[in-house]
């Protein structure tokens, strides 16, 4: 249920109808529009009966909600989230591009991507330095090292950084250093983790699961959202399908459909999503083309060394002229890339 406050409603109107619902037992969140505030309520057990919401002073209109996911949802706030990161606005017009090597290495290493990754226009540097890997023989990343690394290379370059919490216990140290915080693919539904999330009050993307649905993909996000942290970017990363040639499917319907059921940033990461160096700029093209508000990009000195995801790291230069590429796609749908000064 949704009640839709009158742009003229008072304070005390909405205080009312937040006592209301809270007297029943549930939560109260208020998701202010350009105009006027709506109160979506979480935790009634079955059906919100309107009738009681609608004749109180200041409602104009209470109204059901038909999908699971409430709080993420386009039905509930219209208008797109934005995520104010500084003088960065991400979820905007604007398209952001975050690079950066899939695990941070070395001092060398992340200074020398972020510094290249820049110059070609990307506004984030990302770098995993806690790395959840499929093998325990891989490497794991350089995990507090890692992310001192990573706030060294934001003091030098100016780049925001994302970086993965690969658990609840590393969280706050991820949360400290970190301006956006990355939960994995295969943490999608790790609820306790998408809870502590939720506690937190910085912006996290949630990559989708390796067999997610996008249902549950919002689900997932709906989990943090409902905790009060309402800034959150989705992120498709490809699925697992029968396919064998790529790592993943590129699940580019994903897209769209995600930017009409949620008022959520819609990211795109073409690396995972195909797995294949080859392939990732045409699919970086692709995922612009297809509405995304941002992409997130393995970028490497010398792929064929990197510790992590080398067969679907770009080098330097093919990172470069990718960017060009995209910064066309996107001019042709009237948006454009975020640089930095
Ligand atoms: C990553 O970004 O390096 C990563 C591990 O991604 P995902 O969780 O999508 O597999
Ligand atoms: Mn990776």
């Amino acid at each position: 249920m949704l009640i839709v406050m009158r742009p003229d409603a008072t304070a005390q109107d909405i205080e009312r109808v937040n006592d209301e619902i809270r007297r029943r037992g549930w939560q109260p969140h208020a998701i202010s529009g350009g105009t006027r505030t709506a109160i979506g309520i979480t935790g009634n057990p079955g059906a919100v009966e309107p009738e009681p919401f609608r004749v109180l002073p200041g409602v104009a209109d209470a109204v059901p909600v038909s999908q699971p996911f409430k709080l993420v949802s386009r039905e509930v706030k219209p208008d797109d989230t934005t995520i104010q990161l500084g003088n960065l606005v991400l979820g905007g017009k604007t398209i952001h591009i975050m690079a950066g090597p899939c695990s941070v290495e070395s001092h060398e290493q992340i200074i020398g991507t972020a510094k290249a990754v820049k110059k070609s226009g990307a506004t984030m540097l990302r770098g995993g330095a806690f790395k959840p890997r499929t093998s325990p023989y891989e490497f794991q990343g350089l995990k507090g090292d890692g992310l001192a690394l990573l706030a060294e290379a934001r003091k030098e370059t100016g780049l925001r950084v994302i970086t993965e919490a690969k658990d609840t216990a590393t969280l706050a140290a991820v949360a400290e250093v970190t301006d956006i915080i990355q939960i994995g693919a295969r943490n999608m539904q790790n609820f306790s983790l998408l809870e502590a999330a939720g506690e937190l009050r910085k912006p996290i993307m949630l990559k989708r699961g390796l067999s997610a649905s996008i249902k549950e993909l919002l689900m997932a996000a709906e989990y943090i959202v409902a905790r009060g942290n309402t800034q959150v970017i989705l992120c498709e990363r490809g699925i697992r399908t029968f396919e064998t040639m790529t790592r993943n499917t590129f699940d580019l319907n994903a897209i769209p459909m995600l930017k009409a059921l949620s008022h959520l940033p819609v990211w795109a990461d073409p690396s995972h999503a195909v797995g294949v160096r080859k392939a990732v700029p045409a699919m970086m093209r692709a995922a612009i083309a297809a509405g995304a508000d941002g992409l997130i990009v393995e970028v490497h000195p010398d792929p064929p060394r990197a510790k992590s995801d080398g067969a679907q790291s770009l080098d330097f230069s093919e990172f470069d002229k990718v960017m060009a590429e995209v910064r066309a796609v996107a001019g042709a749908l009237g948006r454009d890339v975020a640089r930095l000064e």
